[in-house]
């Protein structure tokens, strides 16, 4: 066995151990202390912060000149099974076909970051890198809301470059992502009796639609569910009742639904076959994708006062992909609509805002909040994390993709990327600080599905060990 295959096998072994910890966000304990063992038995210097970030160095170094590796603790628990509990449940994992998987696909695999992880065990305990002065930084609960990379300690990010393992395309190195923000509106609403000639109560839902990452999905055409369902409430005159849509701020909306009242129901099914058609062929939807109408024993008592209006301007919202970077191509600003709760009292509405550029993240969040205060509506701006506007110099660039090439004999590519990383709310803490992300492939995260593509596993930390090599030779 080469030193190169050794390596992997202990960065699969350093796996292994992250699965047996449970560590989804929010509970990250038992990670801590299996990095307090390792540093403990391969007598590495273990710091710990005020967020619960962990930070390893070598013993002696100068630990302001290290290259920093850095990834997060912890995992998305999603699982096929609705009682699988993630906070006491290890993760088990199989190989097929050089595709690293949970057993049969039942629950996140926890690749995203684990693998980052078990790289940087490996690096910090690999004999072969001993004389390279590397450190490693491991975040809590990125996936909710990136508060440890918010809350780090400064003088964890004092440190030569940052490695960020948290990529999931081998081949890519990304040099900036998105930053973003949610706003949350509140619309007072009027109650108003059912009209009279309005007899048949209806339940609408609009449901399948592909969704995805509101971030790197944002630009796939995919339809909104509540864009669509208000759409459809403008065009059939239909009243509302009560309206829900979307589960969470970073998702496309898959599904919407709403309760009301029409004066013709044959007349809705007639309208609602043809909507759906249109909207068949306006999105890329799948072939389980439907509007389904269902009539109420009864229709409410009230409904909310001028509905319709209210879905006019809500549509009038930018939304999805407002600007694209022609020269980094890239989408550079978005707003995601991403939940909608009301009734006859009030409509809440959660959007979220993401840019590469923090001026036009901010001035878009200003403008939906001034837009709704036109109506009444309320909103509050929060979640707020600031983009990596690129801190990768040319130079450094340089030595990266000049060293890719080196290693791999081809040209990798340089990103930008709308989804959010940790890097940008390092560089707030250290905007001197030279940031690089990437890691192995690792193809659909956050779901059951999610897979480790073991052969990119060995080029990738060739590529950091050699990468590190040359930056502290400059
Ligand atoms: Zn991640």
């Amino acid at each position: 066995m080469n030193d190169l295959q050794q390596s992997t096998r202990r960065i699969y072994e350093f796996f292994a151990g992250i699965c047996k910890i449970p560590h989804p966000s929010y509970h990250c304990d038992g990670i801590r202390k299996f990095l307090k063992q390792t540093a403990e038995k391969h007598n590495l210097k273990y710091r710990e912060d005020g967020a619960g970030n962990v930070r390893l160095d070598r013993k002696n170094g100068d630990f302001a000149s290290a290259i920093a590796l850095q990834s997060h603790m912890d995992m998305v628990p999603q699982s096929v099974d609705p009682d699988f509990d993630f906070t006491v449940r290890s993760i088990e994992f199989e190989e097929v076909n050089g595709i690293l998987r949970s057993k049969d696909c039942r629950t996140t695999l926890g690749a995203d970051n684990g693998i980052g992880m078990a790289a940087s065990l490996c690096a910090m305990t690999d004999e072969n890198l001993e004389d390279l002065p590397l450190c490693a930084i491991f975040t809590v609960d990125e996936e909710t809301g990136l508060t440890g990379a918010m809350n780090i300690a400064p003088e964890f990010l004092e440190c030569r470059a940052l490695f960020n393992l948290d990529s999931e395309e081998w081949g890519e190195l990304t040099t900036g992502c998105a930053g973003g923000a949610h706003t949350t509106t509140r619309i007072p609403v009027q109650k108003q009796t059912t009209p009279q000639e309005c007899t048949a109560g209806i339940h609408v839902s609009c449901h399948n639609l592909k969704g995805g990452h509101s971030g790197t999905d944002i630009n796939l055409n995919r339809g909104n569910a509540i864009l669509i369902l208000l759409d459809y409430i403008s065009k059939s005159s239909a009243e509302v009742s009560t309206i829900k849509g979307g589960n969470l701020a970073n998702a496309i909306p898959r599904s919407a639904e709403f309760t009301g009242a029409v004066q013709d129901f044959d007349k809705l099914l007639t309208f609602t076959e043809k909507f759906k058609e249109n909207v068949r062929r306006t999105f890329d939807v799948p072939s389980d994708f439907d509007i389904t109408v269902e009539k109420l024993d009864e229709p409410p008592t009230g409904v909310i006062d001028n509905f319709g209006h209210i879905a006019l301007f809500l549509k009038s919202i930018p939304s999805g992909v407002i600007a694209v970077d022609e020269a980094l191509e890239c989408v550079a600003t978005s707003n995601n609509m991403a939940i909608i709760k009301g009734d006859t009292n009030t409509i809440e509405i959660l959007m979220s805002q993401r840019s590469i550029r923090n001026i036009d993240r901010e001035r878009l969040s200003s403008d939906i909040a001034g837009r709704f205060a036109k109506i009444g509506g309320e909103t509050v701006t929060d979640a707020e994390y600031s983009a990596w506007e690129s801190t990768t110099s040319a130079q450094f660039l340089k030595l990266a993709t000049d060293t890719y090439k080196e290693l791999f004999n081809a040209e990798c590519k340089v990103k930008i990327i709308h989804a959010g990383l940790e890097c940008g709310l390092f560089q707030e803490k250290n905007p001197q600080l030279p940031m690089l992300s990437f890691g192995p492939t690792i193809r659909n995260p956050h779901s059951p599905s999610e897979e480790l593509e073991l052969a990119t596993l060995k080029d990738f930390y060739n590529f950091l060990a050699v990468l590190a090599k040359k930056i502290l030779k400059k």
